[in-house]
């Protein structure tokens, strides 16, 4: 299908593999412009059906319980982000040499000719905190904006110029390795990758295909490819990207940044990339203060943020407003409360352990609540370099023998509580056991490290019972 819009589909046999919030729009929108839609799905539960009978109802084909063989005469696949690459059903759309999109391939070749410039972020932690910054900064610019993407906002209606996103003149985009994975023809104006650690890993098949993969947001960038030069992986992948002429490389550092860089002197976010004169001059942007909260991986998120508007011709005053703005979403190290001069805080997004890492950094004395599902990490990394914060720790969940294993390994003198359940009310026991530990001044931090579904329906239930145990403590925020 080349590599450009595709404007004409009539008659054109797509297959989309996969019902669900991306298949669904995918398979309307490509039956509305006179393609021959066959959707095929795994699965073929009540909610399955319902949902075959809606579309079935349009005149679209649905296979249901057969996601595996590709119908005859398929043009071309579009697929749910996450299914897995080597599904039997992609080797017979390659070898049958018939392309393969993801939701973000598909949007980007249906965007019309004046549509809105894309500002993309990945990485492995911070995406949406980044991207949500970035809009709230292009918003304080005056411009007509809105955070899209692996956000949960579905960049295929934003494209489409559903009503309720009206005319935008730039989108924030956060993108996942998986949508990544699935979008060759990508070109967007300017991109950041945060931070490169391993996840997903099971699903990309090494580390290596997860750099690729996350490296394509360079592919073709315009005007700047923003990297982490704490992470030297990042700034491989800008090297290894082939972009535009012209398209600048910048880097953000907490440090004293040097030319084309954004960083950190004497607590004012600065930027020596979008000026005139960089080799002499620094233009400053805003205060660490500005930044909500201040920790320091959420100030790197801030540069990065900066780095896409800045690139996109923003004002540095438009930055200052932008980040004073921004609110973090629940459940992002969110203070919950102070109780006898102890804080609690709710860093439950927290379910990998590099944003484990990065959390426990921004805190000096901690009783740190961890445990859940490990998803084959490993926590070594992360004891050893938090272990002298640690005031004590509390584990929950079914992994937790992993953590415990660590700590005795790289932390002996720190007092562990290892609660033997995996029960809801379990939340409760560790709120008390970590409110034991502490001592005026700490902070007692829910940062599991792990992922909740061996306890909780997910990450923002399992905050939740956290901020309700808090409040059962007695005392008030
Ligand atoms: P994502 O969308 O990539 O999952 P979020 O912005 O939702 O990222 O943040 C998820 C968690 O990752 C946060 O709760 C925090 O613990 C951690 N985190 C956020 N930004 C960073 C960063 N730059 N580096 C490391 N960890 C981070």
């Amino acid at each position: 299908m080349g590599s450009g819009q595709v404007t004409d589909w009539q008659g054109r046999h797509v297959t989309v593999a996969g019902l669900g919030v991306s298949g669904i729009p995918a398979a309307k929108v490509l039956h509305a412009r006179g393609a021959v839609v066959t959707v095929v799905n795994d699965g073929d539960d009540a909610r399955a059906r319902e949902q075959a009978a809606e579309l079935e109802a349009l005149g679209i084909t649905v296979r249901l319980g057969d996601g595996a063989t590709l119908p005859k005469g398929t043009e071309l696949v579009v697929t749910t982000p996450g299914w897995k690459p080597d599904k039997p059903l992609f080797e017979a759309a390659r070898a049958a040499g018939v392309d393969i999109w993801g939701d973000v391939e598909l949007a980007w070749r249906l965007r019309g000719p004046d549509a809105a410039p894309w500002l993309a972020v990945t990485g492995t932690n911070g995406k949406t905190t980044t991207v949500q910054m970035l809009a709230s900064i292009l918003t304080a610019a005056g411009l007509r904006t809105a955070a899209v993407g692996n956000i949960g906002v579905s960049l295929l209606d934003v494209v489409l110029g559903e009503e309720q996103y009206g005319d935008l003149d730039v989108l924030a985009v956060e993108l996942s390795s998986y949508q990544l994975h699935w979008a060759p023809s990508l070109r967007v104006h300017s991109a950041a990758v945060l931070n490169l650690a391993p996840d997903h890993l099971d699903w990309h098949g090494s580390m290596e295909a997860y750099a690729a993969d996350k490296g394509r947001i360079y592919e073709g960038n315009r005007v700047a490819c923003v990297y982490n030069v704490a992470d030297k992986a990042t700034e491989d992948l800008v090297r290894e990207a082939d972009v535009e002429e012209g398209c600048r490389a910048v880097g953000f550092t907490l440090g004293t940044p040097g030319p084309s860089q954004l960083g950190v002197v004497d607590g004012i976010l600065v930027d020596r990339a979008f000026i005139e004169n960089r080799q002499q001059n620094a233009q400053e942007l805003a205060e660490v203060s500005d930044v909500n909260p201040p920790a320091p991986h959420n100030i790197a998120n801030a540069l990065a943020a900066a780095a896409l508007a800045r690139a996109f011709g923003v004002p540095a005053a438009a930055v200052r407003e932008g980040l004073r703005n921004f609110k973090p979403d629940a459940h992002r190290i969110a203070h919950v409360a102070d109780v006898d001069s102890v804080a609690y805080v709710d860093d439950s997004k927290a379910t990998n352990t590099h944003a484990a890492q990065a959390s426990l950094a921004a805190y000096e004395s901690i009783v740190w609540i961890a445990g859940g599902l490990a998803k084959g990490a490993t926590f070594d990394e992360l004891v050893a370099k938090s272990a002298k914060r640690l005031r004590g720790v509390v584990l929950i969940g079914r992994d937790r023998a992993l953590i415990r294993e660590a700590l005795a390994r790289h932390a002996p003198q720190v007092p562990v509580v290892d609660l033997d359940r995996t029960d809801t009310g379990a939340m409760l026991a560790a709120v008390q056991e970590a409110q034991r530990l502490a001592v005026a001044g700490d902070t007692v931090l829910l940062a599991p490290a792990c992922a909740s579904m061996d306890m909780f329906a997910n990450y923002n239930k399992r905050g939740d019972a956290f901020a309700q145990a808090v409040g059962e403590l007695g005392a008030g925020a």
